[in-house]
């Protein structure tokens, strides 16, 4: 499993300031915000899975963008991984039309580009061996932090959390 940050900042600007993304290997996103628009569209077309941590724009910017430049490269839907609550919000409020056209029906509901799903605190979502477990975090919307756990390593990424004791527990 190799992390490459790519944003890690609350704002823009000038040359090192993009907003929280994290891309583990070349498949999966945790969060996405600005920093997602420094990769090639070759990898960007690469990854299945996004993971949010939660719904303020710093962490999901990029996104809608994403799906758009990548949707017709490839073959299966970039699967978005969220709690409940927070997939809540992002439909209502990103992909709905007004914002953003709704690419979990398009091009076509059996085939879209963007598919949701949903995840719970404690449950272990495995990708070929690597997993990433949602953990419990305290902001001022639902949120949740992410371990990744290789096998043989693992890391842990809060998300924005502020005290919250469940997660210093896990
Ligand atoms: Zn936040």
């Amino acid at each position: 499993m190799k992390v490459r940050i790519l944003g890690c900042s609350g704002g823009i600007g000038g040359r090192h300031l993009r907003t929280t993304s994290l891309l583990v290997d070349n498949d999966i996103l945790i969060d996405a915000g600005t920093g997602v628009g420094d990769l090639a569209i070759a990898e960007l077309a690469q990854i299945d899975h996004v993971f949010i941590t939660h719904s303020h724009l710093d962490h999901l910017a990029c996104l809608p963008f994403m799906v758009d430049t990548v949707g017709d490269m490839r073959s299966r839907p970039v699967i978005v991984h969220a709690t409940e609550p927070t997939l809540e919000i992002i439909r209502a409020h990103v992909f709905n039309w007004a914002i953003w056209p709704d690419f979990s029906v398009i091009p076509s509901v059996e085939k879209p580009f963007l598919r949701f799903s949903p995840i719970k605190v404690g449950e272990a979502i495995d990708l070929d061996g690597r997993k990433v477990i949602p953990l419990p975090a305290n902001h001022t919307v639902p949120a949740v932090g992410y371990q990744l756990d290789s096998g043989n390593a693992s890391l842990v990424f809060t998300g924005d959390t502020g005290p919250c004791p469940e997660l210093w527990n896990e």
